[in-house]
């Protein structure tokens, strides 16, 4: 008796002979993507390295990369011309199948998408000659990537539908690598520099000159600095992104204790060393 259950005579019984209740109680059962999948091409992702210097002043970059785009001769159907499609026979054109599945004591239907015609419910008499009927073609894409001031490391930028195409278009993301500099550190807005003295210059003071990020300076070292001492720069940071202003740049100052000295250096040290324990 229960043998000759069949589901989908119950459901046209209790709704009506309606496709679309079928498909909201599958869809409720097994997913969304039980039914057609919604075609959506991969989004490529791109890693573009830039300098301190393009985060100071900004810039435009061209990037030129290579993508599956929709074919243009075919508009993305895979036919010569509009003429040359054929019903599928399998689905009849509707691009889906019913399968009914026996399990145990009951009888399932399920709605596949169509293996012949892949869902189209169309086959392709005569293919495009310049896809070979692919619908779609590899070829050189190319973007302005805009580069705002004070962008940080790591971000992505995203320019939509220039990603790969698969019945409609993913994105690409450019995420944007600050390269290491030869002279600057950076912490957040501000840029770290490290200044090395000689001993004697930190002892009595001294001008030396420091590059920035927008041309040398030159800064008064007071006599009497400690190793590590700070001396700010302002203005002479990065710019803070969408927003007004700069950071700063931070002179860190360093020295060595000298190590190989010469024979009057070692006097002058030795005289210096009696006037303190004197
Ligand atoms: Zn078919
Ligand atoms: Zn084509």
């Amino acid at each position: 008796m229960f043998r000759n259950v069949n589901f989908e005579d119950i459901f046209r019984d209790l709704f009506g002979n309606s496709d679309s209740i079928f498909k909201d109680f599958f869809k409720f059962d097994f997913g969304r993507d039980f039914f057609r999948r919604e075609e959506r091409g991969r989004n490529i992702n791109v890693r573009m390295e830039i300098e301190l210097e393009d985060v100071a002043f900004g810039t435009k970059k061209n990037l030129t990369y290579t993508r599956t785009k929709r074919c243009d001769y075919c508009n993305g159907t895979g036919a010569e011309s509009p003429e040359d499609f054929k019903t599928c026979d399998l689905c009849k054109g509707t691009g889906e199948v019913k399968e009914v599945k026996r399990m145990g004591f009951s009888q399932f239907v399920r709605i596949t998408s169509c293996p012949k015609c892949k869902g189209k419910g169309k086959i392709i008499t005569k293919k495009c000659k310049y896809c070979n009927g692919n619908g779609k073609l590899r070829e050189k894409s190319s973007v302005v990537v805009e580069i705002p001031k004070g962008i940080r490391d790591g971000v992505s930028l995203r320019y939509k539908e220039m990603g790969e195409y698969r019945g409609s278009y993913g994105d690409l993301y450019v995420t944007i690598r600050v390269k290491p500099h030869r002279f600057f550190k950076r912490d957040g807005n501000n840029v770290i520099y490290r200044a090395e003295i000689s001993f004697p210059e930190a002892v009595l003071g001294t001008k030396i000159e420091v590059p920035t990020l927008y041309g040398n300076e030159m800064i008064k070292i007071p006599s009497g600095i400690q190793y590590n001492d700070e001396i700010k720069l302002r203005g002479k940071g990065l710019p803070r992104m969408g927003s007004f202003g700069k950071g700063d740049q931070i002179v860190k100052i360093v020295f060595r204790t000298p190590e190989k000295l010469s024979r009057r250096e070692k006097e002058l040290y030795r005289e210096l060393l009696e006037l303190h324990s004197s």
